[in-house]
């Protein structure tokens, strides 16, 4: 049997690690998990929860540990999950990776690699401003780098196309404040353990794709 490709992809907000985690998931058949995207969807359902998550997000602020991990980990335990995933924007912070690594010990299920996107700042703040994505199925769009096929409708389901409130300037200096300060150390928190791949992601979208295929497709055949 194959094995499991279980990927962890980080970066700043902007970086592309939605936009590449997409077609990653794709291409090898297993899900994206994205924890920002789970979190989004429990807001538009109008629950209690959501309410609670939404006063972290509206502010660019994380969500705490304890129910970003219970998300998560339901999600995980999902069949389709089996031959693999791709999270993307989990973990976010050292407590998260620390309970994350006990549970994959426990599944005896290891990761396979970190895919780490780097891009300056002032990249990622002009990059935000110009990102869009669908009202219907959340599939991520730039207006100038990666434009849908017809104005302001998704390519994929057609819906609308929207700017995340969380993507305003105020909001955004923030998001990369808190990813500074909490998430970059997660770098090193896999650096000594061997998962680390670096990719820049200041660059075409294609070409970093393909880099980012190469070296995980080397990585599963040895
Ligand atoms: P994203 O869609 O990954 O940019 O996430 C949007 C927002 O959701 C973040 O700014 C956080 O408020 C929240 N969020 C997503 N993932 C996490 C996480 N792993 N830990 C805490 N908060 C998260």
């Amino acid at each position: 049997m194959r094995r499991s490709l279980n990927l962890i992809f980080l970066g700043p907000p902007g970086a592309g690690k939605g936009t590449y985690a997409a077609r990653m998931a794709e291409k090898h058949s297993i899900p994206q998990i994205s924890t920002g995207s789970l979190m989004r969807s429990e807001i538009s359902s109008g629950s209690s929860i959501g309410v609670e998550l939404n006063s972290y997000i509206s502010e660019g602020k994380l969500v705490p540990d304890d129910l970003t991990v219970k998300m998560l980990l339901k999600r995980l335990e999902c069949d389709d999950c089996k031959k693999g995933y791709i999270l993307d924007g989990f973990p976010r912070t050292l407590g998260q990776a620390e309970t994350f690594e006990e549970k994959l010990k426990e599944s005896g299920n290891p990761l396979s690699a970190v895919v780490v996107i780097e891009v300056d700042d002032q990249v990622l703040i002009n990059r935000l401003a110009d990102r869009r994505v669908c009202s219907g199925c959340g599939a991520t769009f730039h207006l100038k780098n990666l434009p849908p096929k017809v104005e302001g409708k998704c390519d994929l389901c057609t819906a609308p196309l929207t700017k995340r409130k969380d993507d305003s300037p105020e909001v955004i200096k923030e998001r990369l404040k808190v990813y500074h300060d909490l998430t970059e150390p997660l770098i090193d928190f896999y650096k000594k353990r061997g998962k680390v791949l670096f990719f820049d992601g200041d660059g075409k979208i294609d070409v970093i794709y393909n880099e980012i295929c190469a070296i995980i497709d080397r990585l599963m055949s040895v």
